[in-house]
Order: structure tokens, then C-alpha cells, then sequence
């Protein structure tokens, strides 16, 4: 994982350092605010922490630099990462705002499923945008995937995702993963076409994931501009992207804690082998070190 990731540089002098002291507190409250975490969950984890110090009366760095990692992966652990994919077929939608990489997060997740060899075919149901079904199109032959495309422009994407899901269970295809458009006229047009892309599949197949793309650059921001999605989307997941050029690593357990959605995936590039799974475990240990 990228260095950027961590919070080491920010907290190595700290660690490094003889004695926990005041210094070390407004440090570690430094630290986690430029990290993204949010006030909130920096006050959590500073206290949090300030109380686990005194309860094992230790002054040492090193010990607070485990509590730190165990207390972020405590926290990371209180939501069940994990996806569902276990009916045949497995709908996922893939939802979220324009730009935040929707289209390559579904190029990259169905390569991700072909290597456990499942079969995989993509809905191209952003039907807004011409170049869009070109884009997923391009990125469902790079990645072995089948593609239903609109049979003819501006199709009615609900239509669209019907379709994709009547081919996989014709076909006996194990996954179904529908792209969808970020941007409409308005939003409610938007949360519209949505609900009704979800009511149309549902007349063939439940949907197994609902999975909200949000842009780790962003932050903050990007979580209020996503609000609709959470709203109105039956959300069951999340994706962060851009975790490479992200210094905001912090976001992550921020965005859980304040919408009680699990992270799913994490997206770290722009390359097609570069999504992962989610494991607190891991994440913990490379932002902490
Ligand atoms: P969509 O509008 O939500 O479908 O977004 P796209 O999938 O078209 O992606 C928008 C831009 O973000 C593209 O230039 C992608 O290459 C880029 N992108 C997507 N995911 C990542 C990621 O994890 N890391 C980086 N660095 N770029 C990404
Ligand atoms: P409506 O368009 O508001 O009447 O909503 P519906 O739920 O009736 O259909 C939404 C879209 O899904 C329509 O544009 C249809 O093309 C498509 N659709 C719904 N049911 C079927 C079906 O049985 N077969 C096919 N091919 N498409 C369907
Ligand atoms: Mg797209």
C-alpha cells in the first residue's frame, strides 16, 4: 500500500520520541484531523486512547502506537465488510455521483471475480451519456466479462438492467454487476430512475448489493454530495476510490461511523488489478505501521 496511506511520517517523530506528554496528545489530535478522520471520530479515538494510557499507566510511545492500530481496527471491525454474493444470480448496482469511478470500479471488480472464476456480465444501464457504454464496454472485454449494451441510444435504462439480468439467468451467468449514470437533470429524476431500475430488476432477481462509489480525494465533501444516495439508494455498501492519491486515509473509518454503511472495496488505481477487499486488519497495520 501506498506510504501516502499512512500516518507514519505524521506520527514517527511521536513514536519515536522517550514519554507520552502533552505534546504527544495534540500531535496524535493533529495527525488524525489532516488524516481526514473528522472531529468526531479524532475526539473518540484521542480519548478512547487517553483512557486505555492511564488504565495500563504506561508512558510509552510504543505502547500507545499498538493501542492506536487496535483501536482503529476495533472500530474498522464493527461492520461486516464482507459482500454478498450468494444468489444466483448476484445483482450488484453501482451507484454514486459522476467522476467518483463507478465505471472502473466495475471494470476492476469483475476482473476481481473472473480470477475466482466467476462469470460476470455488465449492464451498461448509464445509457445519459453515449461514450459511458463505450467506456464500461472497453472495460468489460478487458476484464473477460460479458456486456448487454442499449439496443438503441437514450434506451430507458431500467430497461437496460431488466435486460442484463433476463440474458444471466438465461445464460446461467453468476454475477451481474448494472453501471448506472452519476448525473441526471435533478437529483430526484436521478433517485427516480434508480428506484426504478431496483423494481424492474427485482421482477426477475433480488439485488444482492447496492454498492455507493465515493472518491477517498474528496473526503468529507464528497460524503455530503452522496447524501442522496444514502438516502433514497437502499445502500448496502460502500466502494472508496483513489486511496493512491489520497492523503486522507482517515476517511475511511470516518465515513463508516457516520453513515453505518460497511466499506465493501477499496480501489487504490487506476489499473484493473487494482481493487481490493476490505480487512480491517490490514488497513489498520498500514495506516498505523
Ligand atoms: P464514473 O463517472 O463514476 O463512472 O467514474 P469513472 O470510472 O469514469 O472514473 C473517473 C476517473 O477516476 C477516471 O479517470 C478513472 O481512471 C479515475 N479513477 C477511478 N478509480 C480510481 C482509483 O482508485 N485511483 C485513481 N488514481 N483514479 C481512479
Ligand atoms: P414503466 O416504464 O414506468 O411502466 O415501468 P415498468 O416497471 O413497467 O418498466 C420499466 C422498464 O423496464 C420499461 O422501460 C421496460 O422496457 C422494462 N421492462 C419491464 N418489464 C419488462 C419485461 O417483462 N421485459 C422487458 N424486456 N423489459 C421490461
Ligand atoms: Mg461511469
Amino acid at each position: 500500500m501506498a506510504e501516502r496511506w499512512s500516518l507514519g511520517s505524521a506520527l514517527r517523530g511521536m513514536f519515536a520520541k522517550r514519554t507520552i506528554d502533552d505534546e504527544t496528545w495534540t500531535d496524535l489530535e493533529d495527525a488524525l484531523i489532516k488524516a481526514d478522520f473528522g472531529p468526531d471520530v479524532t475526539e473518540q479515538v484521542v480519548d478512547d486512547l487517553r483512557a486505555k494510557v492511564q488504565r495500563y499507566s504506561t508512558t510509552d510511545p510504543r505502547d500507545l502506537q499498538r493501542m492506536l492500530r487496535e483501536t482503529i481496527e476495533e472500530k474498522l471491525s464493527a461492520f461486516d465488510t464482507t459482500l454478498k454474493l450468494s444468489e444466483r444470480p448476484a445483482v450488484v448496482l453501482v451507484v454514486g455521483v459522476n467522476g467518483v469511478g463507478k465505471t472502473t470500479t466495475i471494470g476492476k471488480f469483475a476482473r476481481f471475480l473472473r480470477t475466482y472464476d466467476r462469470s460476470v456480465l455488465i449492464g451498461a444501464a448509464d445509457t445519459f451519456r453515449a461514450a459511458a457504454v463505450d467506456q464500461v464496454a472497453t472495460w468489460a472485454e478487458r476484464a473477460g466479462a460479458g456486456i448487454v449494451r442499449p439496443q438503441h441510444e437514450g434506451q430507458d435504462p431500467a430497461s437496460v438492467a431488466f435486460q442484463t439480468v433476463e440474458k444471466a439467468k438465461n445464460d446461467g451467468t453468476e454475477i451481474v454487476i448494472i453501471d448506472t449514470a452519476g448525473r441526471l437533470q435533478t437529483k430526484g429524476g436521478l433517485m427516480d430512475e434508480l428506484g426504478k431500475i431496483k423494481r424492474v430488476v427485482e421482477k426477475q432477481a433480488p439485488i444482492s448489493e447496492v454498492l455507493l462509489v465515493l472518491d477517498a480525494t474528496t473526503g468529507q465533501n464528497g460524503l455530503a454530495q452522496a447524501e442522496a444516495f444514502i438516502q433514497h439508494a437502499g445502500v448496502t455498501g460502500l466502494v472508496l476510490t483513489k486511496l493512491d492519491g489520497s492523503a486522507k486515509a482517515g476517511f475511511v473509518l470516518a465515513v463508516q461511523e457516520k453513515t453505518g454503511i460497511p466499506i465493501k472495496l477499496i480501489g487504490q488505481g487506476e489499473g484493473i488489478n487494482d481493487l481490493t477487499g476490505f480487512t480491517p486488519h490490514v488497513f489498520a497495520q498500514n495506516l498505523v505501521g
